[in-house]
């Protein structure tokens, strides 16, 4: 399988490095506010699994599933609710913690959703973000790492629904498109 990788990028190292800054940060941030963690499944779960466990106290957290990306390697824009929170956000400070940002579609519009619902605030973590997230107005307030414009894969990101099991983010030699 690591023969499929071309290039890593970023290593399982670097990654438990940055995220337990993030989560100093965050976690002095939220201070003495009903913090609730949102992943969006299933590029977040390793994020949120070790993001978590850095954090300093105890957070819950919940899971959304919406459609996203498909077998392919361009966002559709196209946003489902697959599988929806169990909690009631209502007066939470809600979290989201992403895999990554790329044209930004699908996280403004959960963003949106979730605001609808009358949470005391919404905020955006996510672990990596592509230049092109600039171009969108959506406001993330915790980045992990700014990455190129590359297709990445690994560490709960998927190429259909492969690579999501290596430890370090890299991207994918040529063949595999093939
Ligand atoms: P956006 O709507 O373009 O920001 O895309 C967001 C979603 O697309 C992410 O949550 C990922 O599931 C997927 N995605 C975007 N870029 C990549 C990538 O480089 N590798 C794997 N999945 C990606």
């Amino acid at each position: 399988m690591g023969a499929d990788l071309e290039r890593v990028l970023i290593t399982e190292a670097e990654i438990l490095v940055r995220l337990d800054e993030l989560a100093g940060e965050i976690w002095h941030d939220y201070e003495g506010r009903d913090l609730l963690l949102v992943g969006v499944l299933k590029g977040a779960v390793m994020v949120m699994s070790d993001f978590m466990r850095a954090l300093p106290g105890t957070a819950p957290m919940d899971w959304m599933a919406i459609s996203s990306y498909g077998s392919g390697t361009k966002s559709s824009g196209v946003v489902r609710i697959l599988k929806d929170l169990d909690t009631d956000i209502t007066g939470k400070h809600v979290l989201i913690v992403e895999d990554i940002v790329d044209s930004g579609l699908t996280l403004s519009w959960i963003r949106a959703n979730l605001e609808s619902r009358s949470a005391a605030s919404v905020e955006i973590m996510t672990l990596l973000r592509k230049p092109d997230a600039a171009k969108v107005t959506v406001d993330v307030r915790y980045v992990g790492f700014d990455i190129p414009n590359e297709f990445v894969v690994g560490y709960g990101l998927d190429y259909d629904e492969k690579y999501r099991n290596l430890r370090d983010v890299g991207t994918l030699a040529p063949h595999v498109y093939a």
